[in-house]
């Protein structure tokens, strides 16, 4: 069945109903009498889901005060015992996994298998974290510059109140996942969703309270990016943005102000190199995944491929080919491949892009026409070639289910084209030869790069840090740096007595230099 003969999928009465979306909307931390709420809508249908209050700048601060005073206790608790609440929140997403893909779904708009690798994702940061905390919070010896004179222990304490500051496109990955590193961390949270991914983050955070969370300790505020989000960074104690690059801008230098840290997850325009070795139906499959997954609003999704010439027309043909056999749907349940784009805002940013390189001259593979009979928002998975600089998409990010395929002479030109961004946040190589894999991808400016997958591999390796180099991002989620980032590091040096009497530079300032010089070219023998 192809995008252009799918039937319309008739949309059933969507799930989670009113009554749940009242209750959730009750958790938010803005009083309710004489608030002004903002509805959300579905993108699977335009039909309002629920509202939400509309939070302001003191409703952020007296969230801030509660998470403090809940915060002293969770920090003093012993990691193993926050620990073992996200151990129980692992179990807990999974058995609760068909409500909360029903929740991502009617917020977001994605296609059912998508929203489970937000369940997925959920299970093994909380497994990672549990496990990881306990060694890497504990304090750990590091050398002093005299060993056995000084000894110097590294603590790492909470930083207090985390901000998080999390867009749509993955609610409960981007609205729970970070937090739940900086709560095994012994801080607490103030979150703002998105105003249109609310729900989700709601009932994840309330999971969490039923995995043995304390109450208060985690505050979700909705409302304006402006207001609240900026509330937050102005009353928090360090900052977790995921989002465009024009906000983590904003966001940076407003933390900059305040000299707190901040980690900031940002927009890229990922590139995928094909070699002309490689299995064509791998390398197909593997872009049609890389590409249109999440319907491209994944912000580590691909929206440039790199085929070596010779492959070029067959792997267009081909991938055009399986991009017009993708399934379209909304329905909330498993079968169709793609669903609708998450707002009106993103069909128009896709439809501009798309009108914009056509009438420039490229050439539509598949695609590129809007399905309002499936949907308001629903838009055709589309393949593009002959993308020029002059056409925005060349360049720009288009967070959507589009695609340009260019044609390169060899892997010096391919790793000149992924590298001639302003962006470095992902990238992919598909290949034969998976020596010739890692070297491309050791030329590659991007901070992850996955080698014969698209995107998946290096982010579900949780072990290692993720984000983006130049214009995507500034620090990593992700790994042990994913955890000590937001703690404070405090670090104890203790000296002996006889370490007082050698190093005392008073009295005897010629011995001492004498002394300490020998000593030093000692040391510069001693092992590590
Ligand atoms: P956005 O920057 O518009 O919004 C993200 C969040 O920031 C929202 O909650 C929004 O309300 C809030 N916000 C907006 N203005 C603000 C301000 N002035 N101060 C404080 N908060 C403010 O981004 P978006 O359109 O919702 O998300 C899409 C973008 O996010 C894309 O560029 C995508 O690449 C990027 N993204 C990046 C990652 C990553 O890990 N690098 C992951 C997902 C999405």
């Amino acid at each position: 069945m192809t995008t252009t003969d799918t039937p319309t999928s008739p949309a059933t009465a969507l799930r989670p109903g009113r009554a749940e979306t009242d209750r959730l909307a009750a958790r938010v931390a803005v009083p309710t009498e004489g608030r002004e709420r903002a509805q959300v809508t579905s993108p699977l249908t335009g039909d309002v889901i629920g509202e939400v209050p509309i939070g302001t700048a003191d409703d952020v601060e007296a969230a801030v005060a509660r998470v403090r005073q809940a915060q002293r206790a969770w920090a003093a608790r012993p990691v193993r015992e926050r620990a073992a609440v996200l151990l129980r929140y692992h179990d807990l997403v999974l058995d609760h996994q068909d409500e909360l893909m029903d929740l991502i779904q009617v917020e977001n708009g994605k296609a059912r298998v998508w929203a489970f690798e937000e369940i997925m994702d959920q299970a093994i940061t909380a497994r990672y974290y549990a496990r990881l905390a306990p060694r890497a919070l504990k304090p750990h010896r590091r050398l002093s510059a005299t060993p056995g004179l000084v000894s110097t222990r590294e603590h790492h304490i909470p930083k207090g109140v985390v901000g998080v500051i999390s867009p749509w496109n993955y609610p409960l990955v981007l609205a729970v996942s970070d937090a739940l590193a900086a709560l095994v961390a012994g801080n607490g949270i103030v979150i703002k969703p998105d105003s249109q991914t609310p729900f989700t983050a709601l009932r994840g955070f309330e999971l969490l309270e039923e995995a043995g969370l304390p109450a208060g300790l985690v505050q979700v505020v909705t409302g304006p990016g402006r207001a609240v989000g900026t509330a937050i960074i102005d009353s928090t104690d360090y900052v977790m943005f995921t989002g465009s690059t024009a906000t983590g801008r904003t966001i940076a230098g407003r933390a900059g102000e305040r000299l707190i840290g901040m980690s900031a997850e940002l927009g890229g325009k990922n590139a995928m190199v094909v070699t002309g070795d490689v299995d064509l139906d791998t390398a197909v499959e593997g872009a049609i995944v890389a590409s249109f997954a999440n319907t491209g609003q994944l912000c580590i999704s691909i929206e440039r491929i790199y085929v070596e010439a010779p492959l070029a027309d067959a792997f267009t043909e081909a991938f055009g080919e399986r991009a017009r056999a993708l399934r379209l749907g909304a329905e909330q349940a498993y079968g169709p491949e793609v669903g609708a784009l998450a707002s009106q805002d993103q069909l128009d940013k896709v439809r501009a892009h798309v009108d914009d390189a056509l009438a420039k001259g490229a050439r539509l593979v598949a695609g590129g026409r809007h399905r309002p009979d499936i949907g308001p928002l629903f838009y055709e998975p589309t393949v593009l070639t002959d993308v020029t600089p002059d056409m925005a998409l060349h360049r720009e990010e288009t967070f959507g289910p589009v695609v340009a395929v260019y044609a390169v002479a060899d892997d010096d030109e391919a790793v000149e084209q992924v590298n001639d961004s302003e962006y470095g946040l992902n990238a992919s190589v598909y290949c034969g030869d998976t020596s010739r894999g890692r070297a491309i991808a050791g030329r590659i400016l991007a901070g992850t790069v996955n080698v014969n997958d698209g995107y998946s591999s290096a982010w579900a390796s949780l072990d290692a840090p993720m984000g983006g180099m130049k214009a995507s991002g500034v620090g990593r989620r992700h790994g042990r740096g994913g955890l000590l980032k937001y703690t404070e590091s405090r670090t104890v040096a203790v000296r002996t007595k006889l370490a007082a009497k050698l190093q005392d530079p008073t009295g005897d300032p010629d011995g001492y230099a004498r002394r300490f010089t020998a000593i030093l070219r000692k040391a510069k023998f001693l092992p590590r």
